[in-house]
């Protein structure tokens, strides 16, 4: 379902991704780990085309971006709409309440009229267990409260693909457990997604493969079991003993 194909990301002199290969199959879980500085961020970012590749190609479901070449900026809408991001600061609206936050998006971008936007809103703040506070504001909300609000935002325009910039880490510990619950959640009605995070535990919980990126590279991927208890890289190794 999204296949990136030899993507390579410059920042100025710096190539912070180097030849990126990777391949997704509908509904699966793929959960990124890797120090600091390794890229992960940015190939998230690339997937939405928050960041424009330097080279590669990035295919989602019949839709493909060539950067070799010239995109336009309708191609790049078009795509960014198979993608729903969610990010580590949240990023909500602070004037909106939590419903207005969520119907934003397929009002403004999709064309969907009030009423409906309003009616598929409070499903999914209902879905992320916010039923009750939809029409509270961001400052009246918890970090958690606020995360859940937006991953129903980022659900709102019905993306074929989620995903997870470190959804967690700015969290106080004791409200992490929250939105890991939701994403699982959504994980069981089989969204495809990708997931950056430092959660080990979550991640072996909930991925169908893990991957574990260094200086760029995706050094080494595979089902959790294999990553997490028997890494054959040695950074990888390095890696996992440094934070477990
Ligand atoms: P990670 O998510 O693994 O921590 P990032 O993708 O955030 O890594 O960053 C990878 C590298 O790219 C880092 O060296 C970072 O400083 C650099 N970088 C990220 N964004 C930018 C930017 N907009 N301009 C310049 N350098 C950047």
């Amino acid at each position: 379902m999204i296949s990136i194909k030899g993507l390579s990301k410059h920042f100025g002199d710096l190539q912070v991704l180097k030849d990126i290969n990777l391949e997704v199959e509908k509904g699966k879980v793929i959960v990124v780990i890797g120090p600091s500085g390794s890229g992960k961020t940015t190939m998230l970012r690339c997937l939405n085309i928050l960041e424009t590749p330097t080279t590669g190609h990035i295919t989602i479901e019949n839709k493909q971006l060539d950067f070799s070449k010239k995109v336009t900026k309708k191609a790049v809408t078009d795509f960014r709409k198979l993608t729903g991001m969610v990010f580590q600061s949240y990023n909500l609206f602070p004037h909106k309440t939590a419903i207005e936050n969520v119907m934003e998006g397929p009002i403004t971008v999709k064309k969907q009229s009030k009423e409906k936007a309003r009616s598929i809103a409070a499903d999914l703040l209902n879905k992320v267990g916010l039923g009750d506070k939809i029409d509270y504001y961001p400052f009246q909300l918890s970090g958690g409260q606020q995360q859940r609000v937006g991953i129903a935002r980022a659900l709102a325009m019905d993306p074929e693909v989620m995903l997870f910039d470190e959804p967690t880490s700015a969290l106080d510990p004791e409200l992490v457990g929250e939105v890991l619950k939701v994403i699982k959640q959504l994980a069981n009605e089989g969204m495809t997604m990708i997931i950056v995070t430092h959660e080990m535990k979550f991640a072996r919980e909930v991925a169908d493969e893990v991957i574990f990126m260094d200086g760029g590279y995706i050094v080494e991927k595979g089902n959790p079991q294999a990553i997490f208890s028997a890494p054959k890289e040695a950074r990888t190794q390095q890696f996992l003993q440094l934070i477990q």
